[in-house]
């Protein structure tokens, strides 16, 4: 149980009684009120099993005016609630930590519109990420994020966590991609941002609040999101590469070169990818090298583009940059190069527990950091990175056979002190949640965790929205 590894007390709040089920039934019918077990239990769980939460009650609102109902209710009595999308997110942010009431956005899945001419989609926050893509791919467009958890992740969890993915490089975070967001406020308050305008300089940008708070300023109902044409060429390739600053030299190069149709830029150690192959059975097309990448690009003109990459692998093989490669343009090879790198974490959770982190760091130091992680933990665990290159953005994981809290001391707060004197980010796309709200302050100083705990306290000034989650308690 989270609360019990984490040595947490349960916060003032109320506990559910019946005559507050009864007031949710009233609202949402007998069929979207779940008290029994076997339909909470799965709720309470994250999807890596890393942290266990003790919610007794699950509710599945359809529209903003029944979340509305539902918060406007919670507010006044304190009960606490807990946002929940597809349940993906690797904070701990989507499970109750106590009996926090599990509030799923599952049943809220319509798309309300969207426009060919402005390529501006709007729809509920409930809808999964690859449904959305799905339905625009028939128009002719995509969706500007691209995750490996797109089969169950939700628009509004994204929105929430600020995900990034495989698309940040040519589309921009959802900071620049998202036009408007309509959000519930804890005291019930429908908050009406969803703008479908690019331009919109009407004052604080509110939005941009809810975008990335993780369930703790409001229920974020419906998203308006601008969705990029679909690429008519998409090209890949894979590169085996035998040392790091042929990695970085890569990078620079594919920049240079390819620029405007570069759509990812990823990368991966030779630990990642010998589990992936080792336990999925995945095939890896080129030979062994302590490191890989992979370099995607979406274009108009599939010649051009397949010309472009083609000359760019002959340059940097021959420059000895590169020690092997493959380029794939048909659907099939594109997307079981793709499964290389998206399946890493369901390949490691194999080999057993898996301490996973994302941060942000200088690229020219991914290397030294899985290094100097390895030097850390010493034979208790195997260290491994992998990520989003062109973001600056790495995956570093920790494997090893069980959990144990030895091997958690020395991971924490060695990492986020190792990123700290890098000035980056201790958390790049996964958001803090439950799991890393006490390691801020190596990303943020005391006065503007204190700034975000006064914007916390307008927004849900009862505390009732995602407690435990995000902000570190005052000292
Ligand atoms: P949940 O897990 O349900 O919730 C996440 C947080 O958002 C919680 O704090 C929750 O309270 C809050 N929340 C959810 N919905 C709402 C709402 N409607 N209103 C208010 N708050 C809400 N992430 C990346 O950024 N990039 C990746 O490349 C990536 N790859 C992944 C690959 C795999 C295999 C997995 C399992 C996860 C990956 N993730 C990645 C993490 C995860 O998928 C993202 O964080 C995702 O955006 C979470 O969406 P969700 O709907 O599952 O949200």
């Amino acid at each position: 149980l989270a609360s019990k590894r984490y040595n947490l007390t349960r916060g003032n709040y109320a506990s559910i009684r019946g005559s507050d089920i009864n007031f949710f039934q009233s609202i949402l019918g007998q069929t979207r009120v779940f008290t029994e077990e076997c339909d909470v239990d799965g709720h309470n769980l994250d999807w890596y099993k890393a942290v266990k939460g003790s919610g007794k009650l699950l509710l599945k609102p359809k529209t903003a005016e029944e979340v509305s109902a539902i918060l406007t209710y919670c507010n006044d009595t304190k009960l606490a609630v807990t946002p929940q999308g597809g349940n993906t997110g690797v904070s701990g942010g989507a499970i109750p930590v106590f009996d926090e009431i599990i509030l799923s956005t599952s049943q809220m899945n319509k798309i309300i519109s969207f426009d060919e001419i402005s390529g501006v989609l709007v729809c509920e926050a409930g809808c999964i990420l690859d449904t959305l893509n799905e339905y625009l791919m028939e128009k002719n467009f995509i969706m500007p994020l691209d995750l490996g958890s797109k089969g169950s992740c939700n628009i509004g969890g994204n929105v929430s966590t600020n995900a990034g993915g495989l698309r940040v490089i040519r589309y921009g975070s959802l900071h620049g991609t998202v036009l408007g967001v309509e959000a519930v406020l804890a005291n019930g308050t429908i908050m009406d941002c969803l703008s479908l305008m690019k331009k919109d300089n009407t004052g604080y940008d509110l939005k941009h609040l809810l975008i990335g708070s993780e369930g703790t300023l409001g229920v974020v109902t419906k998203v308006a999101i601008q969705c990029p044409v679909k690429p008519k060429s998409v090209q890949l390739a894979l590169f085996g590469i035998s040392n790091f600053s042929g990695v970085l030299e890569t990078f620079k190069q594919a920049k240079q070169n390819l620029g405007e149709i570069l759509s990812a830029c990823e990368y991966m150690d030779q630990t990642a990818i010998e589990s992936v192959v080792r336990n999925l059975n995945i095939r890896n097309p080129i030979g062994d090298f302590p490191f890989y990448m992979i370099i995607e690009t979406s274009g108009s003109n599939e010649q051009h583009d397949e010309e472009k990459l083609n000359t760019f692998l002959e340059k940097i093989m021959a420059d000895g940059v590169v020690q092997d490669g493959t380029v794939a343009s048909d659907y099939t090879q594109i997307r079981s190069i793709w499964e290389l790198r998206e399946r890493i974490i369901e390949a490691q959770l194999l080999d057993g527990f898996v301490y996973l982190s994302d941060f942000s760091v200088p690229v020219n130091s991914f290397d030294r950091f899985v290094h100097d992680v390895q030097n850390q933990v010493g034979d208790s665990g195997t260290v491994t990175g992998f990520g989003h290159l062109g973001d600056s953005n790495i995956h570093l994981h920790v494997i090893s056979k069980e959990y144990t809290p030895e091997l958690l001391s020395k991971i924490e707060p060695f990492v986020y002190e190792w990123t700290s004197k890098k000035r980056g980010s201790v958390s790049a796309e996964h958001g803090l949640g439950f799991k890393k709200k006490d390691y801020l302050s190596y990303s943020k100083s005391e006065s503007v965790i204190d700034l975000m705990r006064n914007v916390k306290s307008i927004f849900d000034p009862n505390h009732i929205l995602n407690p435990y989650k995000v902000l570190p308690d005052k000292k």
